[in-house]
């Protein structure tokens, strides 16, 4: 049998090896990492800084005292709290769906809704650059399972096209793709996709884990900036992210979240997050809507064009090729006192090796400036980068 010491050291030989890195402060722009000391943070999705504001964390800890700190069981068997139906309600609205069913994490929603939504007979088909938990939830499914190259609206097409052909009688198409994708920052083509998969009778999963909160009018998502929202069947996220706290969501019409809470696996049999944290939720989703969000929103826009002015999103990827490339511009960065995360295979393809900068409204523009200046003489004292191949 091998051993776990063997294949740590193939990881480490591959430039693939991952540590934990101990945080000694709260998650925020200005941190303190063990061993390194202060540093200012690029690494977190904290898009809108709600993470570890007074306003939220105060609303967190009332809510412990008035609601409790955890929730006993699961929601079918222990009762549902009416915290988890409020914060349910008010999303479904702020959405404008139907419904809406929440998890514990953006990862759990997302394998749990695909293998409750899709099984044999039915095809999944997900772009190439979908987030982990779409591939595990899909790979779940025990549906046949197809990949589109990126963005690539003509593979997708014949991709559809197969799949018809593929299901079973009463079989079930799902698309599933990002509206921002996690790490590369660009969009997809929705507008594109929504026309084909309507016209060929497919539906859609629309992950927004990192347009929620930023994009879109009350900070809606892609689909919603898009004036697109009615036509995604299955509007997934997080609260991890621009939230500010943890838990995911999906959603759709009342018949499908009927069907999520029978079927979801990731629901049934996990016990309900603290009611204490749904509330905040709720809270957090009201600032995310309100006048405060807007003004967040402008910020965090601010920021991100200060560094780059052609991003289109708070996700800046910048690459490098190689591992060993991207680990050792984070470390230098690192030691100029920025956290800047290097991002490998099989979190992007192999070959692809980046830092991935993420920005935040709580950033101050002095750090963004110092961030800018950083990464250019990285730039300028750096060997360009060989172009990626593949093994
Ligand atoms: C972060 C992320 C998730 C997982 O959400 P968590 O709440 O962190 O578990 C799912 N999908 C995408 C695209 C993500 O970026």
């Amino acid at each position: 049998m091998r051993r776990p010491e063997e294949e740590l050291l193939e990881l480490e030989r591959a430039g693939l090896r991952r540590y934990l890195r101990r945080l000694e402060s709260p998650q925020q722009p200005n941190i303190d990492l063990a061993g390194s000391g202060p540093c200012r943070n690029f690494s977190s999705n904290d898009y809108l800084g709600l993470a570890n504001s007074e306003e939220l964390r105060t609303i967190f800890a009332e809510n412990i005292l008035k609601y409790g700190a955890g929730s006993g069981a699961s929601r079918l068997v222990c009762g549902t709290m009416k915290q988890h139906f409020s914060l349910e309600e008010s999303l479904a609205e702020l959405k404008r769906s139907e419904a809406a069913l929440t998890f514990s994490s953006g990862f759990a929603a997302a394998t749990s809704v695909i293998p409750a939504l899709c099984g044999k007979g039915d095809v999944v088909i997900l772009d190439k650059l979908c987030h982990a938990s779409l591939i595990d939830g899909a790979r779940l499914s025990g549906a046949k399972l197809r990949v589109w190259p990126h963005n690539d609206l003509e593979k997708l097409r014949t991709r559809i096209a197969w799949a018809n052909r593929q299901i079973s009688k009463n079989g079930r198409i799902l698309i599933v793709t990002e509206s921002i994708f996690s790490m590369d920052g660009d969009r997809a083509p929705l507008r594109e996709i929504i026309e084909m998969k309507n016209l060929q009778g497919a539906l859609l999963l629309l992950d927004e884990a990192h347009a929620f909160g930023v994009f879109g009018p009350q900070g809606r998502g892609l689909a919603a900036e898009m004036g697109l929202e009615s036509e995604v069947d299955f509007q997934m996220g997080t609260f991890s992210k621009a939230a500010g706290l943890t838990g995911g969501y999906v959603c759709a019409n009342r018949a499908f979240i009927d069907l999520l809470v029978n079927r979801a696996r990731g629901f049934i049999y996990s016990t309900a997050p603290s009611p204490a944290l749904a509330a905040s939720i709720e809270s957090a989703l009201e600032m995310i809507a309100g006048e405060d969000g807007d003004r967040k929103r402008d910020t965090l826009w601010e920021r991100i064009h200060l560094l780059d002015s052609d991003a289109r999103s708070a996700i800046i990827p910048i690459l490098m090729g190689e591992n060993e490339t991207a680990l050792s511009a984070s470390d230098t960065l690192l030691e100029k006192g920025f956290l800047v995360p290097a991002i490998r295979y099989p979190t992007v393809p192999r070959g692809s090796a980046r830092l991935r900068v993420t920005l935040s409204a709580a950033h101050e523009e002095g750090d963004v400036l110092a961030l800018k200046d950083a990464l250019s003489d990285l730039q300028a004292h750096s060997e360009p980068t060989p172009p990626p191949h593949e093994p």
